[in-house]
Formats: C-alpha cells, sequence, structure tokens
C-alpha cells in the first residue's frame, strides 16, 4: 500500500440531492473494508461559516462532531457509515475560506498584494482540501463538493478541485461525477442528454471526470451506458450505475456490484488484492430487513414535516431496531397537536415516545402534556435534550407543584427549574453560548443509565444553552427523578430517570449523533427494546 494520501472528488450534476454524501460514504465504506484508512470531508458553497445559524426548515439537522464543530448532516452519514469520527477539519463552507482569507488579509499577512478569488480564495481552498491529507493517516481522502456543477458559487471549489488534480497527478486524485439519468415515462426511455451537458459544463472549467456514477430509477442498458462513455470521454466500465434502491445501507453493495471501489483502485494505481470484507454489514443488513417484531414510536417535535431535521434520530432508530430483529415505525407528531384533551387519542396505542431537540418552541406545552401521558401510563420515553429539560419541567410541575418552566421559555418563571449558568449569561454572540461538542458524564451505580451503558464513565455530545438547575436538584430526586448521570468537571445533571417508572430516561445530550451501523447507541437499542416489551405486555 502507498502511503501517499490519494484525493478522489465527487462533484454532482444535473439536480441537487442526488445523495453524493451517500455515494462518498458508501464508496468510504468499500475502501474501509478493504482495509484502506479513509475519511470523508465535505465543502459547502454557502456563505455560512457553519450550518449552526440555519434553519433545520431548510438545510435539516445540524450534526455536531466530537470538538464541537456544527457541521452539515452529510457528516452524520460520513460517521454512520465508516463507524469513525469526523471533526471541524471535515467540514468547510465558503464562509469559512471567505473568513479565513479575510483575517489574513487585516492582519497583513497578504502583504499589500489586491487579495482575489484566484488565487486567494482557491488557494485557501486547496490548504484546506489538503489539510487532513497531511496528518498522514489516511490512505484515502474522499472530497464532496457540495452544491451542482454549474452553480456560480461552486466556481471557486471546481477551481480549487482542478488545480489539486493537475498538482498531484492523475495517479493520486480522482473525480467521479454523479448525476441523472431521467426516465422519460411518455418515450419510455432513459435519457443521457443532461448527463452530457452536465460533463461539458465540468470540461468547460477544465475538469474531465474519471467516473460517472449515474443515478437511475431504472437499470441502465448497455447501449445507454456505451452512449454516456463515448459522448463523456469516460471508460465504459466506468459508467457505474446507481439504481434507487429500499434502503441507504444497501449502496455500499450496489456499488460493490457495480465495481465502483475497483474503478477507483485501478485509476488510482492501488494493487490490493484484498476483497472488501462486508460480512458485519451484510449481517446489519440482513437484520434489518427480517425482522419478526414491529412497534410504533411517536417522535414528538416542532419539525415533523422535514424528517431531515431528526435525520440522526431516524437513523439512529434504524440502527437500533435491526439490533433488535425488530422494525420501528415512526410516527412523526407535531407538540403542537397535542393538549391535554386531545394526548390520549394522539399517543394512544404507541409503544414508545421521543420527545425530539429543539430551540424556543411554541409546541412546548405539547410536550409538555405528551410527557404526562407517557409518565403516567408508564410508556417508555426517551427524552433529548428540550426533551429532556421539558421532562423536569412537567415533573415539578405536576409532581412537585411547583409553578416550573426553563427561561427559554418564560424569563420570569418563579422557579426555573432550566436555567442558563451564570458564565454563559455574559456571552452574546449568537451561537457564542451553546455548549457544543463531547463531554464526560459520570454514571451512578445501580441506575438504569449504568445498565443500558454497561459502562461507568461516557462521552456524549452536547448542543444547548440551558442546564438543569442545580438548585432543585435534592428536591426533584426526593420525588423520584433522580439525576444519575453527572458532568464529573462542572457537576451539571445530564441524565435523569424516574424511579417509578419501568423505562423514562431524559439526556440532555444527543446520543443519535454517534449512533452507527457497526455501533448502534445502547439508548435506542434498550429504548427498542423496552417498546417490544411494552407491545407485549411483558414490561416491568
Ligand atoms: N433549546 C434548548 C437549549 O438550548 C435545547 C436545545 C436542544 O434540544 N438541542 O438548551
Amino acid at each position: 500500500m502507498s502511503s501517499t494520501t490519494k484525493y478522489i472528488f465527487v462533484t454532482g450534476g444535473v439536480t441537487s440531492s442526488l445523495g453524493k454524501g451517500i455515494i462518498s460514504s458508501s464508496l468510504g465504506k468499500l475502501l474501509q473494508a478493504r482495509g484502506f484508512t479513509v475519511t470523508i470531508q465535505k465543502f459547502d458553497p454557502y456563505i455560512n461559516i457553519d450550518p449552526g445559524t440555519l434553519n433545520p426548515y431548510e438545510h435539516g439537522e445540524c450534526y455536531v462532531t466530537d470538538d464541537g464543530a456544527e457541521t452539515d448532516l452529510d457528516l452524520g452519514h460520513y460517521e454512520r457509515f465508516l463507524n469513525s469520527p469526523t471533526s471541524q477539519a471535515n467540514n468547510i463552507t465558503t464562509g469559512r475560506i471567505y473568513n479565513n482569507v479575510i483575517t489574513k488579509e487585516r492582519k497583513g499577512e497578504y502583504l499589500g498584494k489586491t487579495v482575489q478569488v484566484v488565487p486567494h480564495i482557491t488557494d485557501e481552498i486547496k490548504r484546506n482540501i489538503m489539510q487532513l491529507g497531511e496528518s498522514g493517516q489516511f490512505d484515502f481522502i474522499i472530497n464532496e463538493v457540495g452544491g451542482s456543477v454549474g452553480d456560480i458559487e461552486s466556481l471557486p471549489f471546481l477551481e480549487a478541485v482542478r488545480q489539486v488534480r493537475w498538482e498531484l497527478g492523475t495517479n493520486n486524485a480522482l473525480v467521479i461525477h454523479l448525476t441523472l439519468i431521467p426516465y422519460l415515462a411518455a418515450a419510455k426511455e432513459l435519457k443521457t442528454k443532461p448527463t452530457q451537458h452536465s460533463v461539458k459544463e465540468l470540461l468547460s472549467y477544465g475538469i474531465q471526470p474519471d467516473i460517472l456514477v449515474c443515478r437511475t430509477e431504472y437499470p441502465l442498458p448497455m447501449e445507454i451506458r456505451k452512449k454516456l462513455a463515448l459522448f463523456c470521454n469516460v471508460n465504459l466500465n466506468s459508467v457505474i450505475e446507481a439504481i434507487d434502491a429500499e434502503t441507504i445501507y444497501d449502496v455500499p453493495l450496489l456499488m460493490r456490484k457495480e465495481k465502483l471501489d475497483e474503478r477507483v483502485l485501478a485509476k488510482l494505481k492501488m494493487v490490493t488484492k484484498q476483497e472488501p470484507d462486508l460480512e458485519a454489514w451484510k449481517g446489519f443488513l440482513g437484520k434489518l430487513k427480517n425482522p419478526t417484531d414491529e412497534v410504533t414510536i411517536g417522535l414528538v417535535g416542532k419539525y415533523v414535516s422535514l424528517p431531515d431535521a431528526y435525520k440522526s434520530i431516524a437513523e439512529a432508530f434504524i440502527h437500533a431496531g435491526a439490533q433488535n430483529d425488530c422494525k420501528v415505525k415512526l410516527r412523526w407528531i407535531s407538540s403542537e397537536e397535542i393538549s391535554k384533551e386531545s394526548v390520549a387519542e394522539v399517543l394512544g396505542g404507541l409503544h414508545g415516545v421521543l420527545v425530539a431537540p429543539g430551540f424556543g418552541e411554541r409546541g412546548l406545552e405539547g410536550k409538555i402534556e405528551a410527557i404526562r401521558y407517557v409518565r403516567e401510563q408508564k410508556i417508555p420515553f426517551l427524552g433529548i435534550c428540550l426533551g429532556m429539560q421539558c421532562a423536569v419541567v412537567e415533573f415539578s410541575r405536576n409532581v412537585l407543584g411547583l409553578e416550573a418552566s426553563s427561561t427559554e421559555l418564560n424569563g420570569k418563571t418563579k422557579h426555573p427549574v432550566i436555567d442558563m449558568m451564570e458564565e454563559q449569561k455574559k456571552i452574546t454572540t449568537k451561537g457564542g453560548t451553546m455548549r457544543l461538542g463531547a463531554y464526560a458524564c459520570k454514571l451512578k451505580k445501580g441506575s438504569k443509565a449504568a445498565a443500558v451503558y454497561g459502562d461507568s464513565l461516557i462521552h456524549e455530545r452536547h448542543r444547548h444553552r440551558y442546564e438543569f438547575n442545580n438548585k432543585y436538584l435534592d428536591q426533584i430526586e426526593e420525588a423520584g427523578m433522580k439525576a444519575v448521570g453527572i458532568n464529573p468537571d462542572s457537576q451539571l445533571v445530564e441524565i435523569i430517570e424516574l424511579k417509578d417508572h419501568p423505562w423514562f430516561i431524559g439526556v440532555q445530550y444527543h446520543p443519535e449523533l454517534k449512533s452507527t451501523v457497526m455501533n448502534p447507541h445502547p439508548l435506542f437499542v434498550k429504548f427498542v427494546e423496552a417498546a417490544v416489551k411494552n407491545k407485549k405486555n411483558d414490561l416491568q
């Protein structure tokens, strides 16, 4: 194996949403399954410095890494497929690039030169492309270039790709272009013209794709493959069919069948006799596709009309379901639908309820009603971040009889059981007050949480401003809600559970961000297990 890092670029054409993230992750998985070390990085052409401030309705969830970076949701796919953590270095936006360049300019680092898109912006992009590779840790760096070829904002990135490829040479860098082959029902034909145009556009930037990955609803017949090869200057065996899959987790196997990994290795002159070892992956797919049980879990949240807003939660349920040989049907419930009157009807028949994370919401009272219902009816409950905070508010109100709330929703509440910490109140920049990234948490012996994790010290990822207010800790614990996970450095409460309930856990962090195919998150695994038991009336 060569010690130099190879660079693979994945561009997209014809339309957005073709699944560059899944193709990149699947190729990464195949290379990893052959024993190579791989990481994937994403270049996003928007001006936001990071996706932290983007509305999840528009952009889907904000994925948080161990080092506290707020990143694009594709990084979640990279981690779920490759089972290895990413970091800030894996996600670069136009905003960050410009920010770096402008900061350098202000410091006088350009020595009076006129600062321009070419070469200064493109050089900064190149520096970022090469950064992870320089660590020497990786055989392959897959670079997903966000946006579609032809977008104005992608241009500097494509120019940087052209330069990197020219500098590294064709044995060290290659370009995969992901495109769409639409099917015209009236003509009963698959159409290659949009792909030809998109490749022509790429060529006009000086980039000849080495491999075409073609999204299609129908198999690509040989004559279509030949046409694409001839008109797009690619080898026939480098026209790869990416047919619609039943689940994203099938894609590595479909890409293997089409020999995408072999083509990449051949083009980059990487000789390996090792076939990819996909046994564990196939084992997961086998369990996923042959469930022996089925449960319905309610996901109570705000952004239920855009399921991408809760991408990692939905994926964590897929991993946990497979582990339990159980199909998990998610019922997306808007918290605004829930009131005292409607709660029994809306949540009736569910085997478990998850109350989702969120920020400054109107639907909060609905979440609190939902939690009261599942607490009283002894339905398995998992509260994540805002979901945990709501559980504390609900308990303080309905069990302790306090006029309680979170100061996020009511700054004048008499009993701020969820509040901002003093140090945080001083920081005013947007996003600046968040607790972000991985923090340690000590689990109390004998607690349900400790049994779930089978461990006493864990590290989980956070993204929130408000915290459990320790002034109320004794009172809340005495009444039966136990703080069973504590941050050893700050003493902040990270996990609560109820003493008199078969399965009621709230966590201040986001367990969904660490669930992967090969390592389903224990909280989700045990929550699904509890839902199965609940369905069978077997929950103690
Ligand atoms: N809005 C809450 C806070 O900032 C919860 C955030 C979340 O659910 N991620 O603390």
